[in-house]
């Protein structure tokens, strides 16, 4: 790397590492990191492409927040404590407004997650950010995809839609913005003390990143389980269901992703710690069905069951 970009990197990137577990930071040919003794590592690692993941015009401190908590949502949806990631960037320019801006937004996250940025690399090219995050689970603590059984609660940890929403109006200007939609796109908050507290609870965990329906369904799959979930018991935002009554889609908070909330599995014998855990953390999720024998899932409303068709869960029958 050219000594310009260096200077780059040490400017933007380059700061005391908050954890003691970090011997060396950036600047080597390594990061040097103390592993942790009786733990496991959780590792993910998760790239934004400009114009598949993100709008080329996004502003870039929304966008250093993004990379990071997509990742740390990867680190959540397995209970697992964030240590360390590392940041490959790849760049259209050189553009010292928009690396302070996307630093400022990284940096405050991972502050604010106790995570360290160890390492990275920088090439040129069109515009690409590749996040990889470390964390620590206690063995044989880890939430996976694979552990309900049948008769499982199942949760979801937040309002869901917002982000699809979100994307909707900003592809149309004629549809009604909406701050708090916005920020569920651009600056969602990854679920990691959530995530720490299901550790022994959750039967199973995932984040929603590419929609309820389709992430409950690999739960579903792993777990060779099916489920019945009720379509008013999703968690919507009133302005996102004041939307989908507007195109008459009551299936939408199924389909759209980007919302980073948890879908997870409880025994019901955990229901009433489940529900004082998202109390105290201040969660407006809740329980939206149970998984069963018999696979599949099942989508119950007050107007009969919905069905899937190749746009979405659209028409009841
Ligand atoms: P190398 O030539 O060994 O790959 P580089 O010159 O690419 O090293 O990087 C020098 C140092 O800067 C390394 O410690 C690397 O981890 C760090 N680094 C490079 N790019 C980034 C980045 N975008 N974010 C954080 N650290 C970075
Ligand atoms: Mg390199």
């Amino acid at each position: 790397m050219p000594r310009g970009e260096f200077d780059l990197i040490d400017e933007f990137f380059n700061r005391s590492p908050q954890r003691s577990d970090v011997l060396l930071a950036i600047g080597d040919d390594c990061a040097l990191l103390e592993a942790p003794t009786s733990e496991v590592i959780a590792l993910s690692v998760d790239t934004l492409v400009s114009g598949v993941h993100f709008f080329e015009d996004v502003p870039a401190k929304t966008l250093g927040h993004k990379s990071l908590a997509v990742n740390l949502s990867d680190l959540a949806a397995t209970g697992a404590e964030p240590l360390w990631c590392t940041l490959a960037l790849t760049l259209p320019e050189i553009d010292r407004h928009w690396l302070a801006d996307f630093s400022d937004g990284f940096h405050a996250l991972a502050h604010r997650s106790g995570i360290d940025l160890v390492g990275g690399d920088t090439t040129h090219g069109p515009l690409a950010i590749t996040v990889h995050v470390m964390g620590r689970v206690p063995k044989g603590n880890a939430l996976l995809r694979s552990g309900a059984s049948p008769g499982d609660l199942i949760y979801v940890s937040g309002p869901i839609g917002g982000a699809g929403y979100a994307l909707e109006f900003l592809r149309n200007p004629e549809l009604k913005a909406d701050a708090f939609c916005l920020k569920c796109l651009q600056e969602p908050d990854p679920r990691v003390t959530l995530g720490i507290s299901l550790r022994g609870l959750a039967s199973a965990c995932i984040d929603i990143s590419d929609g309820l329906a389709a992430d409950l369904g690999h739960i579903l799959s792993k777990s060779n389980v099916g489920a019945t979930i009720h379509l008013e018991k999703i968690p919507v935002a009133p302005q996102v269901r004041a939307y989908m009554e507007s195109i008459h889609n009551p299936g939408f908070p199924l389909c759209t992703g980007d919302d980073y909330e948890l879908c997870f599995t409880v025994p019901p014998h955990h229901q009433s710690r489940i529900d004082a855990i998202l109390e105290s953390l201040n969660l407006d999720g809740g329980c939206i069905g149970q998984t069963t024998n018999e696979p599949g899932l099942s989508i119950q409303s007050q107007q009969g069951a919905l069905y899937l068709n190749r746009s979405g869960y659209e028409h009841f029958r």
